[in-house]
Parts: structure tokens; C-alpha cells; sequence
């Protein structure tokens, strides 16, 4: 039995290995170029949650960015497995990449490259801990757009993040907790690592376009289907932010976070609201029930 290694484990040129030791070259167009597209899945309660829907997407997207996967579904899957094995951590973040690779020495010709696989596992990460969330987040609007969807498909799980890091800056500049941006209709997007909803009128809203089809988005959509709660996907000016009477941020790094403030005002009594805290008491006992799940191995 291999010693765990709880801080984390990697998988690099076919080697599990300590995630800091793990290393790529610094010619991969992954790291030169933000080629690359990855998919984050998360554990609970020593369960994967919706593992088969994250490789369909990966899958999806590597096809997308015209690159090839050295390893096939069923290889994918087991090196994940393993990743979270050897860690034995039962609350996980689990990612896969797929970088463009490099060229030949001498050329730059991006179809000669050999693409590259990895994965790792770490500690479970929250974009907003269970204490944050108790007081809810303070959301910045940011005047920067998401890049347009016509130059970047936001539905590739993709590294071109400087327009989120730079806001993000911004709204720790202003003492907010994180940052949406919007598109150039002025319409509300996404933040960085989250989908964005709000409640008005006993509604359930989304932005439905420029932003990650994300899987904790899809998920709330089921649970609104099950509870009978009317929802949609609309654009959504930056406006309707301030006016809402809920708002909420949904990843697979947090599941569904509470919004009490926008730009420091309070949304509603300041307090996280009902509808958010239902679906996110159903999220989480849903998926300790095993809901989309599948186990770990840890043997
Ligand atoms: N939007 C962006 C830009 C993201 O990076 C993420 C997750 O990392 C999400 C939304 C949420 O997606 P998911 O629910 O699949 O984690």
C-alpha cells in the first residue's frame, strides 16, 4: 500500500506523483498560449458527482479545440480514481487538462504538436467557505468585459482568465469578496469559476449566453424542475442585479454561495435568502444521499 498523500497527487507523463513536484514544460502552448481546456469535478463524501457528465464535457471540448486525448474515456476515469486514492481525501477537487503540447523543435506549426494530458487532486476548495456563505457575498460588478463568446468560446472550460483576474483585483481593491463581469450588450455574464443566478418574483434567472454551461448551473436547473420552481435563462442586464431579490453563485468549488451584497448594498434584508438556502440544503443532502454519484475506490 502506497503512502496517502492527502496534500495532493498528480498525474504527469503517465507517473502519479506529490501535486508539488509535478511539473510541465515550459514550452507547452498550454503555458505560452492558454491553449488548453480543462474540467474540474468535485468528491463528497468519498463520491464523485456527476463524474460521466464532466468527461462528456471534457470530451466535448478537447474535440472542439481540435486536439487529441492520449488516453481514452475508461483511462481517464481510472486516473482519476487513482489521483483521489492516493490522496484518500474524501472531499475533493479533482481537475483534467488536455494542453496543445509543443511543436517540433524549430517549428510552429500548432498540428505537429503532441497533446498533453494531466490531472490532479487536491483538498476539497471553496470559491466562498460555509462561514463566508453564512453572511453571504459581496459581489462587484465589473465595467471589464467577459471576452466575447464570437472571440472565445466561453463554453470551453479554457485559461483565458486575465479578464477575471484583473477584476477580481478591482473588487478586492473595493472590498468586495469576488466579481461578475458583463458582456458589451451590458448584460450580466459570469464570475471567475462561477455561474451567476437571481431570484425575483419567485423566479429563478440565469445569463444565458457568454458564460460556462456549468455543471452545478445544470444541476440547479434539475433541482427547479423537482421543486417546481419556474426558471429561465435570459440576458440579464446589470441592473437586474441590484433589483433582485436573491442572488446566488453556483460552482463546483462551493456549490450554491448565498450574494447579500452587490457593490455593498444589501440585496433584500441583507441576509441569504429563502430560496437560495432551500436549494442549497437540497444540493448538499441530495448528493450525500448519492445523487449523481459514483464512489471512490479507495481500497
Ligand atoms: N464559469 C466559469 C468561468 C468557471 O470556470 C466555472 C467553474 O470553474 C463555472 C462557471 C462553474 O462551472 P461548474 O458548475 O461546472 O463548476
Amino acid at each position: 500500500m502506497t503512502e496517502l498523500l492527502p496534500g495532493g497527487v498528480a498525474y504527469v507523463d503517465g507517473d502519479y506523483v506529490p501535486v508539488e513536484e509535478a511539473k510541465i514544460s515550459l514550452l507547452d502552448l498550454g503555458f505560452l498560449r492558454s491553449d488548453a481546456n480543462q474540467d474540474t469535478v468535485s468528491v463528497w463524501r468519498g463520491q464523485f458527482f456527476r463524474l460521466e457528465d464532466h468527461l462528456d464535457r471534457f470530451q466535448r471540448n478537447i474535440g472542439r479545440l481540435r486536439m487529441t486525448a492520449p488516453l481514452d474515456r475508461d483511462e481517464q476515469r481510472a486516473v482519476l480514481m487513482e489521483c483521489v486514492r492516493r490522496t484518500g481525501l474524501r472531499e475533493a477537487y479533482v481537475q483534467m487538462l488536455m494542453t496543445r503540447g509543443r511543436p517540433p523543435v524549430g517549428s510552429r506549426d500548432i498540428r505537429l504538436c503532441t497533446n498533453n494530458y494531466v490531472a490532479f487532486c487536491l483538498p476539497y476548495v471553496w470559491i466562498a467557505t460555509p462561514e463566508k456563505q453564512a453572511e453571504g457575498l459581496d459581489l462587484a460588478i465589473s465595467s471589464t468585459w467577459r471576452i466575447p463568446p464570437e472571440s472565445v468560446d466561453p463554453t470551453i472550460k479554457h485559461y483565458h482568465w486575465l479578464d477575471f483576474q484583473m477584476s477580481l483585483f478591482a473588487a478586492y481593491d473595493q472590498g468586495r469578496d469576488s466579481t461578475v463581469l458583463i458582456d458589451r450588450h451590458g448584460n450580466l455574464t459570469e464570475g471567475p469559476g462561477f455561474n451567476l443566478f437571481l431570484v425575483k418574483d419567485g423566479v429563478l434567472s440565469t445569463p444565458d449566453d457568454g458564460v460556462l454551461d456549468g455543471m452545478t448551473r445544470r444541476t440547479i436547473w434539475e433541482l427547479c424542475v423537482e421543486t417546481n420552481l419556474r426558471h429561465r435563462a435570459a440576458a440579464l442586464p446589470a441592473d437586474s442585479l441590484g433589483q433582485a431579490d436573491e442572488v446566488f453563485i453556483c460552482s463546483t468549488a462551493g456549490g450554491i454561495m448565498p450574494v447579500t451584497r452587490v457593490e455593498g448594498a444589501a440585496i433584500g434584508d441583507g441576509r441569504p435568502g429563502p430560496v437560495t438556502l432551500r436549494l442549497r440544503d437540497l444540493y448538499w443532502s441530495k448528493r450525500e444521499a448519492g445523487w449523481h454519484a459514483t464512489p471512490v475506490d479507495y481500497a
